[in-house]
């Protein structure tokens, strides 16, 4: 699947809040957004007036560079939670945080979304014992990550897991650092997703 491979931070100061896409840097001082807070571009920072459309389209744009997905997957997903029962908003959260490689990443197995997708693509993670390599594999309650036996694997796991050892862990896993194991308990509910995103605006637009 394709992917966005321009300029991270360039995204965050885009949308003007980090968008934490390099693992622990952007929890530093380096930090670009901390350094020029203002949009990419010559004449970015003389733009003014954000109309509606302008508001809700930014939204969209920050939940899908939040997950690394682009616009056509992204299209996917928004037909795949309007299809589901419930709010569609909420599915569709749902239905990103369910991804492979963001489970991989909230159970601090890898350093950034782009590293957890690295080592998905490579075959190091398996679930319930099976190898998987697709980054947007959904999780399913009870399904049981695990990186492979390798020695190698093992390695960069592990230390992975010793750099992100006080990150906190979302409700709907529970996370074994030691044991390098991350079990699915349910689905996540709205309040487990981390991100400020005004699911409602995205829905405004992608209804019409
Ligand atoms: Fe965004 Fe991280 Fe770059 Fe900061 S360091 S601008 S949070 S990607």
């Amino acid at each position: 699947m394709a992917r966005y491979i321009g300029n991270k931070c360039k995204l965050c100061r885009r949308e003007g809040m980090k968008l934490f896409l390099k693992g622990q840097r952007c929890f530093t001082d380096k930090c670009a957004l901390s350094r020029r807070d203002y949009p990419p571009g010559v004449h970015a920072q003389k733009r003014s007036k954000v109309t509606d459309y302008g508001v809700r389209l930014r939204e969209k744009q920050k939940l899908k560079r939040i997950y690394g997905v682009l616009e056509r997957q992204f299209r996917l997903y928004f037909k795949e939670a309007e299809r589901l029962k419930g709010n569609t908003g909420e599915n569709l959260l749902m239905l990103l945080e369910r991804r492979l490689d963001n489970v991989v990443l909230a159970s601090g197995f890898a350093l950034s979304r782009n590293h957890a997708r690295q080592l998905i693509n490579h075959g190091h993670f398996t679930i319930n014992d099976k190898r998987v390599d697709i980054a947007s594999f959904q999780v399913r309650p009870g399904d049981v990550l695990k990186p492979s036996n390798k020695e190698k694997t093992k390695k960069i796991v592990g230390d992975a897991v010793e750099v992100n050892k006080s990150q906190p862990v979302p409700a709907w896993l529970s996370v074994s650092g030691d044991a390098m194991e991350a079990k699915v308990n349910g689905i996540p509910r709205r309040e487990d997703v981390p991100h400020p995103i005004q699911e409602q605006l995205i829905i405004e637009l992608c209804s019409k």
